[in-house]
């Protein structure tokens, strides 16, 4: 019989950092290139070589730390973690360790039934990237190696085992992606490595749920593969204890054809790295003014947006969701609400009428040569009755083609709304005579038909007559 089990997740994510150079020299961190082709004496490893910290990676991991809600220290200090791989030819990595740069943030995530989770961020600290292996095919004794990613800046991001699912993890990681890219820290790209973690977790029973041994899961680069290796982990684990035998404690890595976790290795403890602080680097300062200066760059993160379109301008937690899942998208919306007051019009606009142009055109709201304010300005007159709805997306997809503003593009085409007693009983007279059927069905109880015969009146007036009009008149008409 299987045992409850309380299941305890934390994930450590390492993003890279979006600067041009790399952590310690100025060799380039563009993607793809030549192998080897961005290496020079510092990132090598070459002896006499000296680092010098990038100011701009400093700046992001601030930014990222505040972004996290974590408190940046105003001292940290760069340590060697020493081990040996072939893709890291110095033989340590540079990394924080005792003193992190940020500390005690938080993070709050979508969890099940609507609710919200708090999710602690312990730490966040610098840390430069190792190379990369390849393992060409062959008679398998031979590797290459290439080393343009040695020195890349990195921020890992240190979550608490908060997390008690492997779908949690994948929101959690989301989440995450999200802040970071919306703050401008890291390009999110988890295809090119810009993005990825190791997951450590554990089963214990709810008494002493931390009491469990954890395993490392390492590498994971994609929600899926996260979530999967999670799930697949947990039974694992839950099957060892059934058994009554122990868990390990080890790191392992995850295979994503078969499915499966693999041990790799058992897990080294801290004192196996033998840290020591880097002789070649002074402790980071970051004074109180520049991270006050950083902050004054963070702009509204997306989750919080979220919820202030919900509550400020009524829209749905759905059409909010879809409104902020870009930055372009979502200033565009709030100019235009902001100009019309009307938050309902606005959304089902922007993501309908909007979108549907940009698509179409393959551009981003912050492309759009039909701006905010043009937008807004077209929804005000349909609002205040001058034209239709179905007019209102006549005008728009003549401003979108022609690049002129709802005011010529009514005036060159006539458009006018017909709200005129004499001019609507007449087509209404029209509709009812062509169509016995429906009229017949309407005066029998078939609710149904009056819109069909709405929606012919409609025809018949190209989209000009003013429904409200039209509605009473035709009921009136019908008899009913
Ligand atoms: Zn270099």
């Amino acid at each position: 019989m299987s045992a409850q089990y309380v299941v305890a997740i934390g994930l450590e994510c390492h993003a890279q950092l979006r600067t041009r150079s790399k952590l310690f020299c100025s060799c380039s961190t563009r993607f793809g290139d030549e192998p080897n082709a961005n290496t020079c004496p510092v990132c090598l490893g070459l002896p006499g070589a000296l680092p010098v910290l990038n100011g701009e990676a400093v700046r992001l991991a601030v930014l990222a730390g505040l972004a996290l809600g974590c408190e940046i220290r105003e001292r940290s200090v760069f340590e060697r973690k020493n081990y040996f791989y072939p893709d890291l030819p110095k033989g340590y990595q540079i990394s924080q360790y005792l003193y992190p740069l940020a500390v005690n943030g938080k993070m709050v995530i979508g969890a099940a039934g609507g609710t919200h989770k708090e999710i602690g961020i312990i730490r966040a600290h610098m840390e430069e990237d190792a190379g990369k292996l390849l393992h060409p095919e062959g008679d398998g004794r031979y590797s290459q190696v290439d080393l343009n990613r040695c020195g890349t800046p990195l921020l890992e991001i240190v979550s608490a085992p908060d997390l008690s699912s492997p779908q949690e993890a994948k929101t959690y990681l989301q989440s995450l992606r999200e802040i970071l890219v919306h703050v401008g820290v890291c390009d999110g790209v988890m295809e090119e490595g810009s993005l990825r973690c190791d997951a450590n977790v554990s089963l214990g029973t709810p008494r002493d749920r931390l009491c469990g041994t954890r395993t490392e899961i390492k590498n994971l680069n994609s929600f899926r593969f996260l979530e999967q290796a999670l799930e697949y982990e947990i039974e694992r684990q839950r099957g060892v204890l059934d058994r009554g035998e122990r868990v390990i404690q080890e790191t392992r890595g995850y295979d994503a054809e078969r499915r499966v976790t693999y041990s790799q290795r058992s897990k080294e403890d801290a004192h196996d790295y033998r840290y020591f602080p880097e002789p070649d680097l002074r402790p980071l300062l970051v004074p109180p003014a520049l991270v006050a200066r950083v902050a004054s760059a963070l702009t509204e993160l997306p989750a919080a947006r979220r919820a202030r379109f919900v509550a400020a301008f009524g829209v749905s937690e759905a059409d909010a969701e879809l409104l902020t899942s870009q930055r372009e998208l979502a200033d565009y919306f709030e100019e235009v609400v902001r100009a019309t007051g009307d938050g309902k019009q606005a959304a089902n606009w922007v993501q309908s009428e909007l979108l549907r142009e940009l698509n179409n055109r393959g551009l981003t709201a912050g492309q759009a040569p039909v701006r905010a304010a043009q937008t807004a300005e077209l929804l005000q007159r349909i609002s205040s009755g001058a034209i239709t709805g179905p007019q209102g997306r006549e005008v728009y997809a003549a401003m979108w083609a022609e690049g002129k503003d709802a005011g010529a593009v009514i005036r060159a085409r006539g458009i006018e709304r017909i709200g005129d007693v004499s001019t609507l009983a007449g087509m209404i007279a029209g509709v009812i005579a062509a169509n016995p059927g429906p009229v017949a069905d309407f005066r029998a109880g078939k609710e149904r038909a009056f819109g069909f015969l709405m929606g012919q009146v409609m025809q018949r007036s190209k989209g000009q007559a003013d429904p409200k009009v039209a509605q009473q008149l035709l009921r009136s008409a019908l008899g009913g």
